[in-house]
């Protein structure tokens, strides 16, 4: 009988899109993937590590299902992702009602893994560090518009509060004709918009030139692979997560503004606007380098939108380094921001300084920060009333199903009315005639 699978994602995009990849290849080998835990007969955790409570969610929720496991003992359970790499086989110490473990490196070989643990012929932990996870790991949800293709994987950067160069280990990118060559299959099955995801994007290809001898600060291989899928026949959009202000230099900058699919709209994270925090987090800027970048793109495109992240209350934060961060908030522009109140990180450098801000004073930051965002995206959103834009359309609304929805370049949410002539996929001509701070209303012309 046909196996079923659930995978419940936990953590960032880089997760989502790994489990994306991965119920792609276990459906290619006959799984059966089923939306409800209940349903299936593997249970697979794609963990993340980046806050310790949720880790702790993960030992929770796997925890209580040592009563399933006795009830069904041949259900398979596997936490895999992040949290695998990070502790392999003590989580079986802690959760013995596990299977399988399978870090961040081995995620490509889950189907041969499952086949063998499924067998006995295999042990139980694989978290052996390795590269070619970075190719292996694909497949695309066909039919879907938006398309999230890994380039790269790891961090070098240290910065104090972040476990990642600890868990996913040190940047490794993929050859740029692999790239393209994944694009190309994405495209024929349907996807319009490219998303290239990795933990430092704008860092892509410089640890390779590095080691070759041939780095120059001067240089951008993203860029150049801006460049590549740019080209691409079929592609209308692109966007790209996470870039680091470090490594946005000149050559980044006039891609991303000058080539005609790139999208107007950026997520940059500035995660404090204080100079005095910046160094104590080890960024590598100032807020002063943080807003040239800005400031360069805007002269050149000024349509670009900016979102970011932030930190708030972290070690030794004072009411001034917190308003400046508000200030360089202010003056980017930012009308969305995913902010962490700070806790520490176990295993980082900053989990060694005192937590002294209280969590009151934390939570009170944060909802500073969130109406500024609503304020300013407000504004933002207002200025749309009135123009066309150009709107990718993805199909029914999720609050309301009757409406269809899409973004704009600059990344708005549009919704607007369904008709029998736009398809999922189609770029359309949305006149704004309302907007609230989530989003644009208008019609399609
Ligand atoms: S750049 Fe800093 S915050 Fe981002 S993944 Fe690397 S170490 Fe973590």
């Amino acid at each position: 009988m046909t196996k079923t699978f659930h995978i419940r994602t936990y953590g960032c995009q880089m997760n989502e899109r790994d489990s994306e990849a991965l119920a792609c290849m276990l459906r290619e080998c006959g799984y059966r993937q089923v939306m409800a835990e209940e349903e299936a007969d593997i249970l697979l955790f794609n963990t993340c590590s980046v806050r310790e409570q949720a880790e702790r969610k993960v030992f929770g929720k796997v925890g209580i299902l040592k009563k399933l496991k006795r009830r069904r003992p041949d259900i398979i359970i596997g936490v895999i992702g992040c949290m695998a790499q990070n502790y392999g086989r003590k989580i079986l110490d802690e959760l013995p009602h596990v299977d399988l473990v399978v870090g961040t490196d081995r995620m490509h070989l889950l189907p041969e893994i499952l086949q063998d643990v499924c067998t006995g012929q295999r042990g139980q932990v694989h978290t052996e560090p390795g590269t070619e996870v970075l190719g292996k790991l694909r497949g695309h949800e066909p039919g879907r518009v938006s398309a999230f293709i890994s380039v790269m994987r790891g961090c070098n950067q240290f910065c104090t509060y972040c476990i990642v160069p600890y868990v996913r280990g040190r940047e490794k990118s993929r050859p740029l004709p692999d790239i393209v060559r994944e694009v190309e299959e994405v495209v024929a099955q349907g996807a319009r918009e490219i998303f290239l995801l990795g933990q430092n994007v704008t860092a892509y290809g410089l640890a390779e030139l590095r080691d070759q001898g041939e780095y120059r600060p001067d240089v951008s291989p993203f860029a150049d692979l801006l460049l590549a899928v740019n080209e691409v026949e079929g592609v209308e959009r692109i966007r790209f997560t996470s870039p680091h202000p470090r490594f946005m230099n000149q050559a980044f900058i006039e891609s991303i503004t000058t080539l005609p699919k790139v999208c107007e709209s950026l997520h940059v994270p500035l995660q404090s606007g204080s100079d005095r925090i910046l160094k104590a987090m080890r960024r590598g800027y100032t807020s002063e380098d943080f807003m040239a970048c800005i400031q360069a793109i805007r002269e050149r495109q000024p349509e670009f939108t900016f979102t970011t992240d932030v930190i708030v209350g972290f070690p030794g934060e004072t009411p001034e380094d917190f308003e400046a961060t508000r200030r360089v908030m202010d003056a980017a522009g930012f009308e969305m921001a995913y902010i962490f109140k700070y806790s520490p990180r176990s295993g980082t450098k900053a989990a060694e300084m005192a937590d002294d801000v209280p969590r009151a004073l934390k939570e009170e930051r944060n909802q500073i920060l969130l109406q500024d965002l609503e304020r300013r995206s407000a504004a933002g959103n207002d200025v749309y009333i009135g123009r066309t834009v150009e709107v990718l359309a993805e199909g029914p609304s999720k609050r309301n199903v009757e409406r269809w929805a899409g973004r704009t370049r600059t990344n708005k949410v549009c919704i607007f009315p369904p008709a029998k002539s736009i398809q999922v996929g189609d770029l359309v001509q949305v006149h704004i005639e309302r907007a609230t701070p989530n989003s644009l209303f208008g019609e399609v012309l």
